[in-house]
């Protein structure tokens, strides 16, 4: 029996901290919230999207970061097993559109009872309000470098690899253990006690610990326009993001407007694909307002309607084609006066009319903030990590798992499970 530290009762932390205790070991689960689980308490809009009822290709096709170091974890602890292991701990789950996972209930919090109720259950000493400030490796507490060697050989690596001794409190409390498990999770949403103290023990502890970013995150835009549609959901789109004439996402769908350019599910999983692009350099969004009709089918359409209206006011005569806030851009951006009669509108205008319709562009230029971020890109160097245990290559008994992990995916509950995961793997490892 090992004595097993786990830092950080997220999603990760409780569940290594759950499958560590089943195996027998002495765990220690410290957590610097006045509670478990703040940030799973916020998944899925309070619902929880537990994971994805998908098959194997359709996890791994939706991990956006290093898929493939996630081959043996997602095959150890599969999504059928984790939805397995939630009915068993009392919480029936139900799958929704796109395979995505939840309680019946559609409460997160039934979630976090049920791992709590089982952390109890196997006597793990859960301490809340406490918070790790430290972690040191033996023999470096300056940071874990490994010692001198005479050959580069496996066993001297082995014979000089540091390994885990202590974590050090906030208060000042030392404590030891035979592993530790870093679950500290991501820098987004840091109210949920996301503060990226993970990436520091990382570093402090000789890790690579690759760029940041936030991701699964809205975008900004530059047009006077976006801001005026604020509120405006869009459903049945088709939206194009362009680095010049390069396309770099397409995606059908439905996007929003929001007072600093543009958010949704659309543009959400595209910050995940093209999100570093859009750091170095501005990008076009060419929104098809009407794909499901080719550009000659919907100029007869608009032909219809103004055979409609003939004698009316080209801006009376587009209600149908739009929603109501929609309208006085679009008619802006038309170039065609709205008091002009329709009668009097020219071919050549109504094809360009028509081509806006089809090709309603706009500049994104940045990403939001990590608060409004889903997910970090970026985090541990998986380069650092044993694919097999989430232990590390650098230092013995250190294992890190869940968002601290340079690992992300796009949204349908593959993010959880991802944590699931990766937390069974140093759970079973320990
Ligand atoms: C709004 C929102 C909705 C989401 N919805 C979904 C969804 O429906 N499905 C999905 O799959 N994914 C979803 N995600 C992503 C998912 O929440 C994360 O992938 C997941 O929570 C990561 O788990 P984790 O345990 O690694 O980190 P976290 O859940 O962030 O847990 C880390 C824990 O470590 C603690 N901690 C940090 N530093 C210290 C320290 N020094 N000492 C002690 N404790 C510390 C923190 O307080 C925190 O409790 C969502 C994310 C957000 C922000």
């Amino acid at each position: 029996m090992s004595r097993v530290l786990v830092i950080g009762g997220g999603a990760a932390g409780m569940m290594s901290a759950i499958i560590a205790a089943r195996n027998g070991h002495e765990v220690h689960l410290y957590e610097k919230n006045e509670k478990l689980g703040k940030k799973l308490f916020i998944t899925g809009k309070g619902r929880c999207n537990v994971t994805n009822a998908g098959d194997m290709d359709t996890l791994f096709n939706s991990v956006t970061s290093n898929p493939k170091f996630l081959y043996s974890a997602f095959y150890s602890f599969t999504n059928e097993q984790v939805m397995d292991l939630f009915e068993e701990l009392g919480v029936p789950l139900k799958v929704e559109r796109g395979n995505r996972v939840f309680p019946v209930s559609d409460h997160s919090s039934d979630v976090i009872s049920a791992l709590n109720r089982e952390l109890r259950r196997l006597g793990v000493k859960v301490n809340l309000h406490t918070e790790v400030k430290k972690v040191v490796a033996a023999g470096n507490d300056q940071g874990a470098e490994p010692g001198i060697v005479s050959e580069n050989t496996d066993r001297n690596k082995e014979q000089t690899m540091p390994g885990f001794q202590k974590i050090i409190l906030s208060n000042g409390t030392e404590i030891t253990g035979d592993a530790c498990i870093v679950a500290t999770g991501g820098v987004s949403y840091v109210s949920t006690g996301s503060t990226g103290d993970g990436y520091r023990f990382a570093e402090e502890t000789g890790h690579r610990v690759t760029k940041l970013m936030p991701s699964l995150v809205p975008m900004e835009v530059k047009e006077w326009y976006a801001r005026k549609l604020q509120g405006l959901s869009l459903r049945n789109i088709n939206a194009v993001i362009y680095d010049g004439k390069k396309k770099l996402y397409e995606e059908f769908g439905e996007m929003l407007f929001t007072h600093y350019g543009v958010s949704g599910p659309i543009i959400i999983s595209a910050s995940s694909k093209m999100g570093k692009k859009l750091q170095e350099k501005e990008l076009r969004l060419r929104i098809d307002l009407k794909p499901a009709l080719t550009s000659e089918q919907l100029d007869q359409r608009i032909l219809r309607d103004f055979e409609e209206n003939r004698n009316r006011q080209f801006k009376n005569a587009v209600d149908k084609l739009f929603p109501a806030k929609l309208k006085p851009i679009m008619l802006e951006l038309s170039g065609i006066s709205g008091e002009k009669k329709v009668n009097e509108i020219s071919k050549e205008e109504r094809l360009k009319f028509g081509m806006l319709i089809k090709n309603f562009e706009m500049t994104l230029t940045g990403l939001r903030g990590y608060n409004e971020a889903i997910i970090t890109k970026g985090g541990v160097s998986v380069k650092d990590i044993d694919p097999g245990t989430m232990e590390s290559k650098k230092v013995k008994g250190l294992y890190f798992i869940g968002e601290v992990l340079d690992l992300d995916a796009l949204t349908g509950g593959f993010n959880l499970q991802i944590a699931w995961s990766t937390a069974a793997a140093a759970g079973n490892a320990v």
